[in-house]
């Protein structure tokens, strides 16, 4: 499985948006996005117009890292939004919004989406009663996540449930923060995805 390495607030400042990658300090006044408005490197701060290909290409980028995705899985969701019944761009937030790493973080069992996919791939979760170790899966109506339960009493996570927990969840999850638990009541709807995007441009890029 690949994965990126390089500098992560960097990400962000390029987006010139808050991605939530580094856990408490987004929510800090060290976050780089606050602190410097402007895309990293030497001509960061020179404003060129951007093209419409590039317009699609950021959209693109956008998505990718902030649900922390490679390029071929992103392909992977594509094919399977174009596949579904309805409007594709809508399909693929729904499907990225599905993953079990996204939704891990949503309930607050994570400060961040890179955190939940460690916590993840260290089984401290169960799927339907089964350890699991993938944060790709795609979660439907109907399944329950939850903390294991020797997990649950460990430092690590104690600290975690204190510090987020208290984040509000969406509407699409039934989280039983006392219990460490995640019911997935139905799958979201475009106006509960929290990312600003235009995802036509996404579509756009991919069907040239
Ligand atoms: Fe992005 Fe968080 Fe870094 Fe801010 S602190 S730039 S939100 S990763």
């Amino acid at each position: 499985m690949g994965r990126y390495i390089g500098a992560v607030c960097r990400r962000c400042r390029r987006e010139n948006k808050k991605l939530f990658l580094k856990g408490e300090r987004c929510y800090s006044d060290k976050c780089s996005v606050d602190r410097r408005a402007y895309a990293p490197g030497q001509h960061g701060q020179n404003r060129k117009k951007i093209s419409e290909y590039g317009l699609q290409l950021r959209a693109k980028q956008l998505a990718k890292r902030y649900y922390g995705v490679m390029e071929k899985q992103f392909l992977k969701y594509f094919n399977l939004a174009e596949r579904k019944a309805g409007m594709t761009g809508e399909n693929l937030l729904r499907i990225l919004e599905s993953r079990l790493d996204n939704v891990v973080y949503l309930a607050g069992f994570s400060s961040s989406r890179v955190e939940a996919k460690q916590l993840i791939l260290h089984r401290h979760f169960l799927l339907n009663g089964r350890r699991v170790n993938i944060s790709s899966i795609l979660v439907k109506p109907g399944d329950v996540i939850e903390i294991e339960p020797g997990s649950k009493k460990s430092p690590k996570f104690k600290a975690i449930l204190e510090n987020f927990s208290s984040k509000p969840s969406p509407m699409w999850l039934e989280v039983d923060k006392e219990n460490g638990k995640i019911k997935i009541e139905r799958l979201c709807n475009r106006d509960e995805v929290e990312l600003e995007i235009e995802e036509h441009l996404i579509v756009e890029l991919y069907s040239k």
